[in-house]
């Protein structure tokens, strides 16, 4: 059980058809896992169900088993972008593991579980003397939910590294994109929303190995010199086109503001804080109320870069 601001929430059970079937597919089923632990906000109340499937069978046994008892499905990954709501999740989350978190390197070819590590993958990438992940180093990520925001920083997007994705819909249906057939923008992703991304080809060039690596090691002690300590879910908001959404937001006066324990950044203005004793509720007021004071002062309506799950 969590409890919120004196508040109970619970799990509920999940069919008893669905359990039996998950069982027999030999999918444990975690019940009532909280999803502050799950999320790097730390809020977030009890998923009805959490699996890991380990496999793209296992994935399409969850996911069929699911739509035939009539119960929502959401993936989580590393939990670096999602806000999961106080009263949790009604329904069950699959999390990304075994095969499907593995990562190959084939000469310049990376072949990626959409649950493998992308801090991992980057790293091998960049052992191997190659370039097209170096940057995404220090971002806290699985390639699925990568892939699925198109994350990326100082200029490399992991977008522009994709060959082909093999993805599942929400009624276990399989895929094979190819390169041509997704077309990836600024934190956005065909992916998102309408699939499961399983696997993905990402295709690296080789650049002279000490470069690589000096680059890497650059970007990653200049993200911890610069970016703000604790819990959050990095930057909250997109930038709009041409502008930063931090200089906007301070120039509205609310670097600072606290809601409870939710404390935006009085420096890094696009970052909200879980400081301790945070809620869902409380992260999601301190949202619509930056996006309100921005409208009002600039005509600008700033759209969130995180996900809300199970709002
Ligand atoms: C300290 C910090 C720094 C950050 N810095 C950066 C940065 O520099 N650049 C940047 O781009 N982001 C950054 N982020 C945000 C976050 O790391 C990225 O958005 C990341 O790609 C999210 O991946 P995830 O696995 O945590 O996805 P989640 O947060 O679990 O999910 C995010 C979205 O992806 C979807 N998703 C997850 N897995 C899959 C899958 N297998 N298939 C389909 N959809 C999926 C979810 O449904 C959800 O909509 C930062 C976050 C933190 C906490």
């Amino acid at each position: 059980m969590t409890k919120v601001s004196g508040a109970p929430f619970q799990a509920r059970p999940l069919p008893p058809d669905l359990v039996d079937r998950l069982r027999r597919a030999g999918i444990l089923l975690v019940k009532g896992k909280p999803l502050s632990s799950a999320t790097t906000f730390g809020v977030g109340g009890p998923a009805d169900g959490w699996v890991e499937p380990g496999s793209v069978a296992q994935v399409q046994a969850v996911l069929r088993a699911c739509r035939e008892a009539g119960v929502p499905v959401a993936v989580v990954g590393k939990g670096a972008n999602q806000l999961a709501a106080d009263e949790g999740f009604r329904g069950l989350i699959v999390h990304l593991s075994g095969a499907l978190a593995q990562l190959r390197l084939h000469g310049g070819r990376l072949t990626a579980g959409g649950g493998a590590i992308l801090r991992r993958a980057s790293a091998l990438t960049v052992r191997a003397g190659l370039t097209g992940m170096e940057k995404l180093a220090g971002i806290p990520s699985s390639v699925g939910g990568a892939l699925a925001m198109n994350a990326g920083c100082y200029g490399q997007e992991i977008g522009d590294a994709v060959e082909w994705v093999l993805a599942s819909d929400w009624e276990g249906n399989l895929r094979r994109f190819k390169r041509g057939e997704l077309t990836f923008g600024y934190r956005t992703s065909p992916l998102r929303g309408p699939w499961l991304v399983l696997y993905a080809g990402l295709r690296l060039k080789p650049a002279p190995p000490g470069a690589v690596k000096e680059d890497a090691l650059a970007i990653l002690r200049r993200r911890r010199d610069t970016l703000p300590w604790g819990r959050s879910a990095g930057s909250v908001f997109k930038n709009p086109p041409g502008m930063k959404a931090r200089e906007l937001i301070a120039r509205c006066g609310l670097a600072g503001t606290r809601i409870g324990g939710v404390w935006l950044h009085d420096k890094h203005t696009n970052t909200i804080l879980n400081t301790g004793g945070a809620t869902a509720a409380d992260i999601a007021a301190l949202i619509s109320l930056i996006q309100e004071k921005v409208e009002a002062e600039t005509g600008i309506l700033l759209e969130p870069e995180v996900q809300r799950l199970g709002f």
